[in-house]
């Protein structure tokens, strides 16, 4: 095979532009590295996207297809199966691993809930014994939290919660009717509920327009009025001058000689030849897992079990958050008179965590993203409605019908759905991990991930407690859950290890480079001009979700790079 090498060497050489690829590129351009990214999708661009496109515009109404899995209009290309790239699981183990392809990665069409981690987050084993503590504080990260909130835009409210910190933020879009109804049953039970935190802004923030409530922003934003790289970070990025980005470019290995990585190879998508990019600095952010993939595809005589894995903790300590949803119909919201409920693509209102773990029987919180409301309509939207007169004995009708008794029920029916999904911690195993299937290659020749997750008793408590409290709302709203309670049998309802897509871990932090993969900076202990800029880091994984810290850890990390450099360092 031949492979075409460019004389030309980098400053710094990133893998991926999602979340933590796009800080990087952000912050190092700006400090005036000469940065090449290799992102294994093609180019794209919300402002020729689907925003504006009504569902009766496509035949297909929006449904999904293999390459876009949330259908035609959501900015999402990629998915949990993408043709030619397969990945395994050890049998009778669960993993889901949902991958984008596209500049930008998953943030074009993520769900831009922006939590901080608080305080006791980084210091869970201190606290409970179980997991790991990280080599860093809440005091020592903060600052980023606070660059990010100026730079990105974030609304939410200050509520002075000890381990949910808050932020510099704008303020938050007004509740919709459903959500006051959940609050005031909360309020009745003693469950706080307070504004989102969603990065998404309100006002004109940066030379970006404010967001103009049309709720669509998991197409991601014409007017860039919601974080997503694209819109946020690499368009001043290019502006340096500084950036060249090669779309197209699945990265293989990472080359590796005398002690330093000297850069990455690929495989360019489209004339399916293999490349060589030198720099003088790595570094990945490919998304934790596939970060972990190409360290332990990139093999040598000092790292026989891949790069920077002399402490064998690569593809280890692999989280995702737990998850179960219970959804009910709510009297008090039939037949609603038609009103507005402009608001932003998410939740105006969510649930924090409230209670105190050392009187239940799991360690870790969890906190709760509310939905339902008057949305405009989609592909699939109100299935089972045929199923809903049924839980009404005394109602007018039983179930079925079709013409104009269908159309009815369909408008007594509109927005009286609410739902409640509980987001919760797990805990850190090193038996919980992916590694390299030996017998297994993509379409590349590249070989794939093998996974290997079990939930613990501790996960299953946490979600059995989600379903109860979430019944439990209901019920205070006077509503009828829509499906029944799940067993033990069928682990209380709780979702695939990786579904809840905040899959972190595999190139943990720590002070110790026995157990851990890289330092305080997210730089390797093995090689110092090697650093991995994406959730692989986390060392345990709070129920805040995770892009907030990614990025926050990759801005911390890339000021680290530019300052080494500087000093002649790196
Ligand atoms: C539907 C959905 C909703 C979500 N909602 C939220 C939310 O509300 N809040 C939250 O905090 N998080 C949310 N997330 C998770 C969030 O999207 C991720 O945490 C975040 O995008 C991770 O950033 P990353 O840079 O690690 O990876 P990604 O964003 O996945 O970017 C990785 C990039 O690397 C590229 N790449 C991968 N392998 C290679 C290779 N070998 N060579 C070259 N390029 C490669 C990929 O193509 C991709 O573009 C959501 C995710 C999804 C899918
Ligand atoms: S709701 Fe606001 S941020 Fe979301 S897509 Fe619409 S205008 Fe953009």
């Amino acid at each position: 095979m031949q492979i075409k090498e460019s004389t030309k060497e980098y400053d710094v050489c990133i893998v991926g532009s999602g979340a933590g690829g796009g800080m990087a590129a952000h912050e190092l351009t700006q400090a005036g590295a000469d940065v090449v990214m290799l992102e294994a999708g093609g180019w794209f661009d919300s402002e020729d996207f689907a925003m504006f496109t009504w569902p009766y515009e496509s035949p297909r109404r929006g449904g999904s297809t293999r390459e876009q899995p949330f259908g035609e209009f959501d900015a999402c290309f990629g998915g949990w199966d993408i043709e030619g790239e397969p990945y395994t699981t050890t049998e009778g183990t669960k993993f889901d691993w949902f991958r984008g392809r596209m500049l930008g990665g998953r943030t074009n069409h993520w769900g831009r809930i922006s939590l901080r981690f608080g305080p006791d987050d980084f210091r869970v084993k201190s606290i409970d014994g179980m997991g790991e503590d990280w080599p860093i504080t809440y005091e020592e990260i903060s600052p980023y939290y606070d660059r990010i909130d100026r730079l990105i835009g974030v609304f939410g409210t200050n509520e002075g919660i000890p381990n949910e910190p808050g932020g510099i933020y704008l303020p938050p879009p007004e509740p919709r009717c459903y959500e006051h109804l959940i609050k005031d049953s909360c309020d009745n039970m003693g469950i706080p509920v307070i504004p989102s935190r969603l990065s998404i802004i309100t006002k004109p923030h940066n030379g970006r327009a404010a967001c103009h409530y049309c709720g669509q922003c998991n197409r991601s934003c014409a007017t860039h009025s919601n974080f997503s790289t694209p819109s946020v970070l690499l368009p001043p990025a290019l502006e340096t001058g500084n950036l060249e980005i090669i779309n197209n470019a699945m990265v293989r290995e990472v080359t590796y000689s005398d002690g330093k990585a000297r850069g990455v190879s690929y495989v360019n998508k489209k004339d399916r030849k293999e490349y060589k990019v030198r720099a003088k600095v790595v570094v990945l952010a490919a998304s934790a897992c596939e970060s972990a993939r190409l360290l332990l595809n990139s093999k040598s005589t000092d790292f026989p079990a891949g790069l920077a894995n002399s402490s064998g903790t690569v593809g280890k300590y692999l989280m995702d958050t737990t998850g179960t949803s219970v959804a009910g119909l709510i009297p008090k919201l039939m037949d609603m008179p038609a009103h507005n409920e402009d608001g932003v693509g998410g939740m105006h209102l969510y649930i924090p965590w409230w209670e105190d773990n050392s009187k239940l029987d799991f360690a870790r919180g969890y906190h709760v993203e509310l939905w339902g409301g008057r949305g405009m309509p989609s592909y699939g939207f109100m299935g089972g409605i045929q199923n809903y007169n049924d839980m009404f004995r005394n109602g007018p009708k039983r179930s079925g019908g079709y013409g104009k008794s269908l159309k009815e029920d369909y408008r007594k029916y509109y927005g009286s759905i609410v739902g409640l999904s509980g987001r919760g911690e797990s805990i850190g195993y090193e038996d919980n991990y992916c590694e390299i299937d030996p017998n297994v290659v993509d379409e590349w020749g590249i070989p794939v991930l093998r996974f290997n997750y079990n939930w613990s008793e501790q996960e299953y408590n946490q979600v059995r407690h989600m379903q109860n409290t979430f019944r439990s709302i209901i019920d205070e709203m006077g509503g009828h859950a829509l499906w029944d309670m799940p067993g033990k049998e069928d682990g209380y309802g709780i979702s695939n290890p990786g579904q809840i897509i905040h899959e972190v871990g595999t190139t943990r932090m720590g002070d110790d480079p026995n157990t851990s993969v890289l330092n305080k900076h997210c730089q390797a202990h093995d090689v110092d001009n090697l650093f991995v800029l994406d959730g692989g880091s986390f060392v345990s994984q709070p129920h805040k979700n995770t892009t907030w810290t990614i990025l926050a850890l990759s801005m911390r990390g890339s000021e680290y790079i530019a300052e080494e450099m500087k000093k002649g360092n790196l």
